[in-house]
């Protein structure tokens, strides 16, 4: 746990006790600060209470004798409006932050120069995250990964000088952290998405933008006009810009060139990496996100050769194209993660054959971005609230059943794909679609699938639950 000193003997209000939100507590309290917790959930509130948590109604708290409101990102700070605890810390003038933030200041008191490297973006932060620690660990340096993947960011080991911290940020992240400040900040990529929560593109943008602009470095995917444009303010404002294209040479920075990772020095290039036969990292997406890994690590002084051996042995994530099982010619992919058009965009380019299970919780674009991939379509199995939109865009262009339930698909798209007679038929669950109509989240419903998937007959697992 990193004891969250920077409130010792002073009182802290919190809002939002689910898991991160717990173990911010414990923080605050084990650095010496006076907390009290609340949640609109009586449940939470009592589980915190057990905890050894001291909860009270913040609506009747004594407000300016606050010296924080610390938050959860997943409640709103801004829109669709405001919540009420975010009124009534804003009204009384105490500050509202989030459990980023309280990392930041831990590391600039305890270890300043502990390597930070922060990572957000549209897409691509996950996987992002887990090989840079993974190309660090393998290196053999002492590794702490949290943050919006696996562990909440105030339970990681504290920081010390020669601790690397590897840190996933979701825009609710970055916007409670005002002080953000890793040694190498990623921005991947920025396209529509929460746009519920943050209003516009451009507070969307702004937002992200803040991780950059408060780090030493910034590297940045310059290849939707967004984040060329904030490379662009944040070289003119004098800060170190790194970017990264996975598609453009460039004349500094890094690039990809097939599966050859470059490097560009006034317009000369060398090759740094490759992915050529990494199976975990395959497609122009992964190339992004593994320039950026490689740069940030480059950035922290890891040689060429400890990167490449830990691009080679980066395992993956599970339920990101992920390949589950296979029977003969026919391989099912699990690619839950896609929970919109642009996340589903990959998968749909990296095969040509594809009985594709798509649907769920529709987000504001629904599959019109994805028109272009539908000639690799044989046959679409539309599920959950998103189906008859998404017949209706699918119209006469693609073959589609509305299935219903991802079982029915499954077994639905297993049986046509059998049939198949042209070449490689891939089964894939690729949902451009939030979960929570059906499931409880984009993990579970990845679990289905494999089970799905791996309980016809006949089917070979590959891999299994992580
Ligand atoms: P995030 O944590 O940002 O949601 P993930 O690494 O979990 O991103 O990947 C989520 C989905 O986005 C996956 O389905 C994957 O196919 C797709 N994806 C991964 N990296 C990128 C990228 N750099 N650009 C666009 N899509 C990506």
């Amino acid at each position: 746990m990193v004891p969250a000193a920077s409130f010792a003997g002073k009182r802290v209000s919190l809002f939002g006790l689910g898991g991160s939100g717990i173990a911010t507590a414990h923080a605050l309290i084990a650095g010496g600060a006076e907390i009290l917790a609340w949640d609109d959930n009586p449940d939470s509130v009592a589980k915190a209470a057990a905890a050894g948590i001291a909860t009270g109604d913040l609506r009747a708290a004594d407000w300016p004798r606050f010296a924080a409101f610390v938050l959860s990102p997943g409640v709103p700070l801004t829109h669709p409006k405001p919540h009420w605890a975010v009124e009534l810390a804003r009204g009384a003038g105490v500050e509202v932050i989030g459990d980023v933030e309280l990392f930041c200041r831990e590391r600039i008191q305890r270890a300043p120069t502990a390597p930070f490297i922060a990572i957000t973006g549209t897409n691509g932060k996950s996987t992002t995250t887990a090989l840079t620690a993974h190309i660090l660990k393998s290196a053999g340096r002492d590794t702490q990964m949290g943050g919006n993947i696996g562990r909440a960011v105030m339970t990681l080991d504290p920081p010390e000088p020669k601790r690397h911290y590897v840190v996933e940020c979701s825009s609710y992240q970055v916007d409670l952290a005002p002080s953000i400040n890793p040694t190498a900040g990623i921005l991947l990529n920025l396209t529509p998405d929460h746009l519920d929560r943050h209003g516009t593109m451009a507070h969307y943008a702004s937002i992200k933008e803040r991780l950059v602009a408060g780090s030493d470095t910034a590297i940045i995917g310059i290849d939707d006009s967004w984040c060329a444009q904030i490379a662009d303010r944040l070289e003119r404002a004098g800060k170190q810009v790194i970017r990264i294209s996975k598609r453009l040479p460039l004349t500094d920075g890094y690039f990809a060139d097939g599966t050859n990772l470059m490097e560009a020095v006034n317009g000369r290039y060398s090759r740094v990496a490759f992915l050529e036969g990494i199976g975990s990292l395959r497609g122009q997406h992964n190339a992004q996100n593994a320039l950026a890994a490689v740069a940030a690590c480059l950035r922290i002084g890891l040689e060429l050769g400890e990167i490449q051996a830990g691009l080679e042995s980066f395992p993956g994530l599970a339920h990101r194209m992920e390949q589950v099982g296979r029977k003969g010619h026919v391989l099912f992919v699990n690619d839950s993660k896609a929970t919109n058009a642009d996340a589903a965009a990959p998968a749909l380019s990296s095969f040509n054959r594809i009985y594709w299970i798509a649907g769920g919780l529709p987000k504001e674009r629904g599959i019109e971005p994805l028109r272009g991939f539908f000639p690799r379509i044989a046959k679409a199995y539309l599920i959950g609230e998103a189906a008859p939109a998404f017949s209706a865009t699918l119209g006469e262009a693609v073959p589609y059943e509305i299935s219903g339930t991802l079982a029915a698909a499954v077994e639905h798209a297993a049986h046509d794909a059998a049939s198949d007679t042209g070449g490689e038929a891939v089964v894939l669950l690729s949902p451009a679609c939030a979960s929570f109509d059906q499931f409880k989240n984009f993990e579970v419903r990845g679990e289905a699938f494999r089970q799905a998937a791996t309980a016809i007959d006949g089917v070979r697992p590959i891999g299994g639950p992580r």
